[in-house]
């Protein structure tokens, strides 16, 4: 576990306690211990609470907070004063610019205890007549609330799908035929249901998901979401799960071309009665994909298997949980052939930048183990490299020189993120026309169901891509999956290399590739596309860099 989740946990304590009106001096403890472990330079999972206690800051009953966070993955604190609260009120300390005792103060004095409520008492005026509201801050409000409207019952794909597949797994245990369709089939980013077809009746249906509340073919998963159930017979079953799974553009082109299909028992007959070849389910949106069934020229979608290494991950060199050997190790272990240090670069301190003489010493610790694995006959090799900021002005934090010696540089954006579109662009512009950057990372910053990124222009910044021989990063963080999978297409017809990055800060990051490869597939993309599909040889002459 980070010292970024464990802070976390500890912030959300101290402001539940806030929020309760619990112990003042607590709740300050917990607000000044997550600051203290977010800024350790160890993990403090590896610490046990003897040792947490000689933390500056840590006393002990923290410390014994810390520890079962770390062992249990949640705090039961934070769960009992969830439980003594409203429950629309924890959705009220999301709005921006209101901390706990804003919101403590709205909800004793002016009965907010939800977004609702909120809005209500910023439309009728009583919002501005606490202390600290002024119009503008009431105006940021609204926006804010309006924001997270947008975000409420949604949730990633990656959260969404183990949901899905435990209910299709219940009916499956219960005898019955039953498949995933609907946005999930299609490997949409964000997830409002899940839907399922069966054969089962709708009476044998609710007694396999008892567990889901199911009536009328609708249940409720345990995230909250609903959950459809699609009830076909078992001649008809394909073609139920075709026609719940195509988006509703696709489902017309379809129409259009092919006619509407017969009830089939397997959805492949639909396609073969069509001439033409399967239609992945993740590219059934209605784009371009009716097209290329009809010419012949689906793709033959990316998959986990087709990466041969992975770049853009982070150790505790920088803010990552693990060293670089346990690292490089656990992508070993999964088969890949290199991993790319990606850690952060000198400015940005908050997630512990290396210094010029850090980065090389971690040059030199990557240098020892690679000569060990050479030694060992192991076709494996860490390749140095940099998640370098991109200053405010477009340029990079560490200099050209420092830059040249590195295998693999990605560029990001992590600071001053209020721009322009203008700016935005004129600033990943000028990163993206460095030699020594291969590959732009995160482009837009956004963080999915969180914060909209800075607004870019993807065609200049592609273009700018295409002329300067620059990878872009599909960032497999399902926060993330940055750039978005919309324009990944544009970037395939470019010849830009499209690099699925886990930006891993714990080795089951590296697992989060999967995610990447979801929303590449959704894009279309091949092998051929993907950056990290290449040999090690094959990136290395791209990249201009040379590994011993
Ligand atoms: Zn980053
Ligand atoms: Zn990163």
């Amino acid at each position: 576990m980070t010292n970024k989740l464990i802070a976390r946990q500890l912030r959300t304590a101290g402001e539940l306690l806030e929020l309760t009106g619990g112990n003042a001096f607590r709740a300050r403890a917990f607000a000044s211990a997550s600051r203290t472990v977010d800024r350790m330079d160890e993990p403090a999972a590896q610490y046990d609470v003897q040792e947490l206690t000689t933390v500056r800051g840590i006393g002990k009953g923290i410390a014994a907070d810390i520890r079962e966070i770390v062992e249990t993955g949640t705090l039961s604190l934070n769960e009992s004063l969830l439980q003594s609260l409203p429950p629309g009120l924890p959705e009220v300390l999301r709005v921006k610019g209101l901390g706990p005792k804003k919101v403590r103060a709205m909800w004793q004095e002016l009965d907010v205890a939800s977004l609702e409520d909120l809005e209500q008492a910023a439309a009728s005026g009583a919002l501005a007549s606490l202390p600290g509201f002024g119009a503008k801050t009431v105006q940021n409000v609204l926006a804010s609330i309006e924001q997270l409207k947008v975000y409420r019952g949604k949730s990633h794909y990656a959260k969404a799908l183990p949901e899905a597949e435990a209910a299709r797994d219940a009916l499956r245990a219960a005898g019955h035929r039953a498949e995933i369709t609907g946005a999930i089939r299609r490997q949409c980013i964000i997830i409002d249901r899940a839907e399922i077809v069966t054969d089962a009746s709708p009476e044998a249906a609710a007694a396999a998901l008892s567990a889901y509340r199911v009536t009328d073919g609708m249940g409720t998963l345990p995230n909250g979401q609903p959950l459809h159930l699609h009830t076909a017979s078992p001649e008809a079953f394909g073609t139920v799960l075709w026609r719940t799974t195509g988006s509703e553009a696709h489902l017309g082109l379809w129409r259009e071309a092919f006619g509407e299909p017969d009830d089939v028992a397997e959805e492949s007959e639909i396609f073969e009665a069509a001439g033409v070849g399967f239609i992945p389910p993740p590219i059934r949106e209605g784009t371009w994909e009716v097209q290329a069934a009809r010419g012949g020229t689906l793709p033959t979608l990316v998959t986990l298997e087709d990466l041969r290494g992975t770049l853009h991950n982070h150790s505790t060199w920088s803010d990552g949980a693990d060293t670089l050997h346990e690292m490089a190790e656990a992508a070993r272990a999964r088969g890949l052939t290199y991993y790319g240090i990606g850690d952060h670069s000198r400015s940005l301190h908050i997630a512990h930048g290396l210094s010029l003489e850090e980065l090389a010493a971690q040059q030199k610790e990557a240098a020892e183990l690679n000569e060990a694995y050479a030694a060992r006959g192991e076709d494996f090799r860490i390749l140095t490299g940099s998640e370098c900021d991109i200053l405010q002005d477009g340029t990079m934090d560490f200099p050209d020189s420092a830059l040249a010696e590195l295998d693999v540089v990605v560029a990001s954006v992590h600071i001053n993120l209020s721009m322009t579109e203008a700016e935005a662009t004129e600033r990943i512009l000028r990163a993206v026309a460095n030699p020594h950057v291969d590959i732009l990372g995160h482009a837009t910053g956004r963080l999915l169901l969180r914060r909209e990124g800075y607004p870019i222009n993807v065609d200049a910044v592609l273009d700018a891509c295409a002329e300067h021989h620059t990878a872009i990063e599909l960032n497999a963080n399902p926060w993330r999956l940055d750039l978005d999978w919309q324009h990944l297409r544009a970037a395939r017809e470019r010849g830009i290399p499209v690099s699925i990055n886990p930006d891993a800060h714990v080795t089951d990051g590296l697992d989060d590739t999967r995610w990447g490869v979801a929303a590449a597939q959704k894009a279309g993309l091949e092998a051929a596309d993907v950056l990290n599909a290449r040999s090690r040889e094959a990136l290395l002459e791209w990249t201009g860099a040379t590994v011993s």
